[in-house]
């Protein structure tokens, strides 16, 4: 299931304003970046760092610190969201707001078993929200909330119920 339409030259346009404001020089890593992002987001399959990484290297000889410190900047300009699974797996995906479609505020389903990531249009009543929060005396900056479970298709392959 495609439930994330990006649209490629766009997605391009904003990598490559991204990577010259995080200061990222025109260079070979920096291609093959934006090419191995862009095939990402047209698929909206979430990837972990090692795997990215590893893409990478067989092309280039670039460093895993290099490739985490780029993603944890992409990930800080709203181009990739980070999705955190009950397992501890981290999965990045290329639908930050930057990107994503109108720019849209989403949130996502995550299934705990096969690690598939849904985007979530949906949001929370934001005045409820600002609420809870003043309640505890905090002042809202934003928010990230993912919704885990079981998608269709592991339910299907499953004995276990699910509540
Ligand atoms: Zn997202
Ligand atoms: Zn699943
Ligand atoms: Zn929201």
């Amino acid at each position: 299931m495609k439930d994330f339409e990006a649209e490629p030259h766009w997605i391009a346009e904003e990598l490559e304003a991204v990577f010259t404001q995080i200061g990222q020089r025109q260079s070979g890593p920096r291609q093959l970046l934006l090419e191995l992002l862009g095939e990402l987001a047209r698929t909206g399959q979430g990837f972990t760092a090692d795997e990215l990484w590893t893409r990478m290297r067989q092309k280039d000889g670039v460093g895993r610190a290099t490739v985490f410190r780029t993603l944890k900047s992409l990930v800080e300009h709203e181009v990739l969201d980070q999705v955190e699974f009950p397992d501890g797996t981290r999965l990045y995906r290329v639908c930050g707001e930057r990107v994503a479609p109108g720019h849209a505020h989403h949130h996502h389903l995550a299934c705990s078993q096969c690690h598939k990531i849904v985007t979530l249009t949906y949001c929370f009543d934001s005045a409820a929200l600002e609420q809870i929060a003043h309640n505890a005396g905090f002042q809202i900056a934003g928010h990230s909330i993912t919704l885990y479970g079981l998608c269709q298709d592991c339910q299907t392959g499953t004995v276990r119920s699910v509540t």
